[in-house]
């Protein structure tokens, strides 16, 4: 079967081919290949065609494909029953170690993907705010429930107007919006509505990657500590990625819920949100806020979960390393870019990087829509036909993996210049 055949077949039974919208290649204008397995940094289409793996399942896979341990891990967990929708030690213990790096946290709960996490960490914080509104940035994604997707409203309103058909205006109004890093626009719209709950990404990762100013984030806690607001960083991508405390490590700054994802379950599906006690008793069956799942904490997930953590906790200079080859990436590509007068902006945070087609430095959503996206179409279906999988949309993060070397990374430079040269 080729990946057009593949794809084709798809499209008879799922909408579009894909079971996730970015996956359909629409953003870059080609059509996607479809994977037989992967191996180390590497993926294999089912053509038998490779490619340097630089979306990594869009983050979760820290460690590359098949990493010895997580693999152990989940066969032998996989041996003894695969769910039980009764408690496990796993549940205990891989709670435990994420708590023991975000010691300011105390209790967490697992559930089975990002959505859910940052949904269940919504409606927590408006359980203890006692307020339906809520505050989120342009650009920032957390999940596609309801009341987070939302987009700015027209110029007369403040709250903000639903992004996706089917979700209910009377839900998107509830939600406001800001821009990302502009301290002022966060207290213009605090100071006309009872806003409850702030969310933000601490480091943006899906509007390409955007990190918060120290200062603007410095600022919005206070913010929140001086209007009883809740503040949620949502470090589904940003937690294990950015460094070991994800954006705590990069900031110092505390939330009052924090939701993971992606990393924490090792491939699997995994994420959790955590809060200190007086928000988390909160939650059922100690508190009044509904929260459940049949698959929650489900042992095979937790047990690629725990091999991954305790993969990051074997190796000291793993972010280190990580964030040195994103920028040995990111340098040579705007090197490269230079050499050919293309504008290029580039960002590393730990092993996460971003590249942006503009002249522009990129600090918000606005910024970032400056971007040349039919270039970047253009350098994306040239690296994949290079061997090079970079994520395919303009407004996506980039990862780095553990087994991934100096050569890899001058493999895909080597290749970025061929297809730059082109452009
Ligand atoms: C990926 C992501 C989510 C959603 O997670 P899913 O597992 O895809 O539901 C939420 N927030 C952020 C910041 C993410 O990057």
């Amino acid at each position: 079967m080729t990946n057009h055949e593949a794809f084709e077949y798809s499209k008879k039974y799922i909408p579009g081919g894909v079971n996730s919208p970015v996956r359909a290649f629409g953003n870059v204008g080609s059509e996607p290949f479809f994977v037989d397995r992967g191996e180390g940094a590497y993926i294999y289409d089912v053509e038998g065609n490779r490619y340097l793996d630089f979306v990594q399942s869009w983050g979760p896979l820290l460690f590359g494909h098949c990493d010895k341990h997580i693999e152990d891990a989940v066969i032998k967990t996989a041996k003894k029953g695969l769910s039980f929708g009764t408690s496990t030690p796993l549940e205990t213990k891989l709670g435990k170690m994420i708590l023991e790096h975000f010691f300011y946290l105390d209790k967490i709960r697992f559930v089975s993907s990002g959505t859910e996490a940052t949904m269940s960490a919504i409606r927590l914080a408006r359980g203890y705010s006692k307020k339906d509104k809520i505050l989120k940035f342009e650009g920032c994604y957390h999940g596609h429930s309801d009341s987070l997707l939302v987009k700015a409203g027209s110029g007369a309103t403040t709250f903000g107007s639903s992004s996706s058909a089917g979700v209910p205006e009377d839900i998107a109004k509830n939600t406001y919006l800001a821009i990302y890093n502009d301290i002022e626009s966060v207290k213009k719209a605090i100071s006309n509505n009872d806003i409850g709950t702030i969310i933000i990404e601490p480091i943006a990762g899906n509007m390409g990657l955007v990190p918060a100013d120290k200062e603007f984030l410095l600022e919005l806690r206070k913010i929140c500590d001086e209007k009883n607001i809740v503040l949620i960083l949502d470090e589904v991508m940003s937690g294990y990625r950015a460094s070991k405390l994800g954006s705590y490590g990069v900031y110092g700054i505390e939330a009052d819920i924090v939701t993971f994802g992606k990393v924490i379950g090792g491939g699997l599906n995994a994420a959790a949100f955590a809060a200190k006690d007086e928000i988390m008793s909160l939650i059922s069956p100690l508190g009044p806020v509904y929260q459940a799942g049949t698959l929650s904490g489900n042992p095979v997930a937790m047990a690629a979960g725990i091999a991954s953590l305790e993969n990051i906790n074997a190796d000291k200079d793993l972010y280190n390393r990580l964030e040195k080859l994103a920028k040995k990436f990111t340098q040579g590509l705007k090197n490269i870019a230079n050499e050919y007068g293309i504008s290029l902006q580039t960002c590393v945070r730990g092993s996460m990087f971003g590249y942006f087609f503009t002249e522009k430095e990129v600090k918000n959503y606005t910024d970032a829509l400056t971007s040349n996206t039919e270039i970047f179409a253009k350098f994306h279906t040239g690296m994949i036909k290079e061997g090079v999988f970079l994520a395919p949309s303009q407004f996506e993060t980039g990862f780095i993996c553990s087994v991934m070397s100096e050569k890899d990374i001058e493999f895909a430079l080597q290749k970025a210049k061929k297809v730059m040269s082109s452009l």
